[in-house]
């Protein structure tokens, strides 16, 4: 058993290095995460286990060392699976509002336990949805990654923010709502604590953002009432997502939240990014040369009008939900 981090001095980053992680099971024909399994147990809603294959774990194992600038660590840290409801299938729209909203509760709860180890720097919270993200267990899950470090993609908006707070004496998160709600042209859902857009600068096809509009940094620090309307907001937008193409779009779902690393982030501001990978109910898009190999994102179209059939999908989601399941939405579409 290995686990280890190489450091890329190339590129700055960190990888995490796994053996034997390889041996887990592509797609079993039983499910560990159904009630009544011997992990699972009965008798719950919403259950956090640590991941059987964990890329990281607390007595990591180095199977290399240091050399000049050839640095290893150890691969420490924490890997969990949220599972997310006893059904066997459906998303995050499937589940009631107050479901979801112990669903979220059981995120704050791992970032702040998780977080509490002082090894622990940052708390990823993520979703992967379906075949194409590559997901070997279909039973709805959320995972947990508790780093030793602050991934780079994070730490590249920390580091935006924290300079436009100290140039504008003000948060960069906010200043996007406010040129959002300026157009309107992009935002697809709102409600009273809550802002759904896509963004200006997507670079997924239909890349969705979530944004609290309170200036808060972290899943704890919203109130019982945000939490609810977060809630809301995933729940419209994960089934505006199925009604897009009439089909279940698959998509990474990635909590973006201040690090546990006991700095100061008050610059930084809680947000939700959503990233399918679709062009089209057949064609995906993929990070292909200009977007892998020079890390330069082709948007195909305008965001605007995806923006536009995304509102779309938003109004039949509200629609569907009422008519099915007779959810009162806490929010409305937001027209152009
Ligand atoms: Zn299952
Ligand atoms: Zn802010
Ligand atoms: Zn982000």
């Amino acid at each position: 058993m290995t686990n280890e981090l190489r450091w890329n001095p190339i590129l700055g980053e960190w990888i995490i290095v796994a053996a034997k992680r390889e041996k887990r099971p592509w797609r079993p024909n039983y499910c560990p995460f159904c009630p009544g399994s011997e992990e699972t147990g009965e008798g719950w809603r919403v259950l956090v286990l640590p991941n059987r294959y964990p890329a990281l774990r607390v007595d990591a194992e180095v199977a290399s060392s240091s050399k000049d600038i050839y640095c290893v660590k150890p691969g420490y840290g924490y890997c969990e699976v949220v599972i997310e409801t006893p059904m066997h299938e459906g998303d995050l729209c499937d589940l009631s509002l107050e479901h979801l909203k112990e669903v979220i509760d059981a995120f704050s709860q791992r970032y702040v336990e998780l977080g509490r180890d002082p090894k622990i720097k940052y708390v990823f919270e993520f979703r992967n949805k379906g075949a194409a993200i590559g997901v070997s267990l279909h039973h709805p899950h959320s995972q947990i990654y508790a780093l030793p470090f602050i991934p780079p993609r994070v730490k590249r908006e920390l580091d935006n923010s924290r300079k436009f707070y100290k140039e504008n004496g003000r948060c960069l998160f906010c200043r996007i709502l406010e040129l959002e709600y300026e157009s309107k042209s992009r935002i697809l859902y709102e409600n009273a604590d809550f802002t759904v857009f896509l963004p200006f600068f997507a670079m997924w096809p239909y890349e969705v953002h979530v944004y609290p509009r309170r200036h808060v940094q972290n899943l704890p620090m919203l109130t019982e009432e945000e939490r609810y309307s977060l809630a809301d907001a995933l729940k419209v937008i994960t089934k505006a997502y199925n009604m897009l193409f009439d089909m279940n779009l698959p998509y990474i779902m990635a909590v973006h939240q201040s690090p546990t690393d006991g700095g100061e982030y008050k610059y930084y501001h809680l947000h939700i990014e959503f990233y399918p990978p679709n062009r089209d109910a057949n064609k995906l898009k993929y990070a292909a040369g200009i977007e892998w190999g020079a890390g330069v994102f082709t948007y195909d179209g305008l965001p605007e009008e995806r923006a536009m059939q995304l509102k779309k999908a938003v109004n039949k989601a509200l629609n569907d939900l009422k008519k099915k399941e007779g959810y009162k939405a806490l929010g409305a579409m937001v027209q152009s």
